[in-house]
């Protein structure tokens, strides 16, 4: 959730430590049941041959020998995740403070330019627009935006959480308070969006599955997540403040992500990876003295002595060339 803007500007130092405390608070209490967490198969391409990478924070993270899709196995069980995200500290911190404090900032540097590409990709891709579900719809910002722009005849806010379906009742959204999995539709649904969501799921394949069975033929899904193979990601490994256990469990590529959309009835029409930030992420590690560069006289020349000349044109080449860690995919129901 981070790849689009300066990091500190959403989420102010104060705020993120107790965030940080209370994530591992619940983390811990997650962990007191490790017994119970269970072994699974790629949640890509499905297969069971993994290797051990690094642990992290009472986690082990594996990687997928075949599609490199990496994610935390073993991992708790559905019913623990769920229970995570209904009674845990963490989300209802989020929800309660840095949510409030940091919506109007977000809005205009998240939200509204979110809204505005997904009114354009809807326009190229000649969708129908009536009906536009928003899945995780969160603190529900971005559902009043893109509500703004007229384009949609309905939108409706999918949100599982009872106290963020509560703050998207409040703000006169219409809400189904279910997960995506749980959800049946009378209307046909033109387009269901996603953002930074899929990474959090327990069963992404069974998620994606749920999204075409709502969906409308040759409907739009268009989903944002962190692209494991974009350069902060790649360059930073575990180091990697966008690896977060047990909030995120699972990281795509573009072509394992791709992979998967195809085997639950999904069409790749476009990839984007509009990142800003993977360059400065990195750079920041370099200063804070969290990534050694000393052997590596390239990224000390670029990051430390030309950072001014050539930071943003090569973060541009990052996200022209789908090398940044944000990712966007937009597909149809085949
Ligand atoms: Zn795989």
């Amino acid at each position: 959730m981070v790849y689009e803007m300066e990091v500190n500007d959403i989420r102010p130092d104060n705020l993120m430590k107790e965030s940080k405390r209370l994530r591992l608070k619940d983390l811990e209490d997650l962990l007191k049941n490790e017994s119970r967490f269970i072994k699974v198969p790629c949640p890509a391409c499905q297969l069971n041959d993994y290797s051990f990478l690094f642990r992290k924070e009472g986690f082990n993270f594996v990687g997928c020998n075949k599609c490199e899709t990496i994610f935390i196995n073993p991992r708790p069980t559905f019913d623990m995740f769920i229970n995570f995200y209904e009674t845990g500290e963490y989300l209802k911190y989020w929800n309660e403070f840095i949510f409030p404090v940091s919506e109007e900032f977000r809005r205009r540097s998240i939200f509204i330019p979110r809204a505005k590409k997904v009114f354009e990709l809807v326009v190229k891709h000649k969708c129908k627009n009536r009906i536009m579900l928003d899945v995780g719809a969160g603190f529900g910002t971005f559902c009043e935006e893109i509500e703004k722009l007229n384009l949609f005849d309905k939108v409706i806010a999918v949100e599982p959480s009872a106290d963020l379906a509560k703050t998207c009742v409040l703000k006169d959204l219409n809400v189904i308070q279910k997960p995506v999995e749980k959800v049946e539709m009378d209307d046909e649904v033109d387009v269901i969006t996603n953002f930074e969501l899929i990474e959090h799921l327990f069963s992404p394949k069974d998620f994606l599955f749920s999204c075409n069975k709502i969906l409308k033929k040759d409907g739009l899904l268009i989903l944002t997540t962190p692209n494991i193979k974009g350069f902060d990601m790649l360059v930073l490994g575990e180091k990697s403040d966008g690896i977060v256990a047990p909030v995120h469990i699972n990281y795509f590529n573009i072509d394992s992500l791709s992979l998967l959309l195809k085997s639950c009835g999904f069409k790749v029409l476009e990839v984007l990876t509009p990142g800003k930030l993977d360059a400065k992420i990195v750079r920041d590690k370099i200063i804070n003295k969290e990534l050694d560069v000393d052997k590596n006289p390239f990224f000390m020349y670029l990051f430390l002595e030309k950072w001014d000349d050539l930071g943003n044109s090569f973060q541009k080449f990052l996200s022209d060339n789908l090398l940044s860690s944000h990712l966007w995919i937009v597909a149809k129901k085949d």
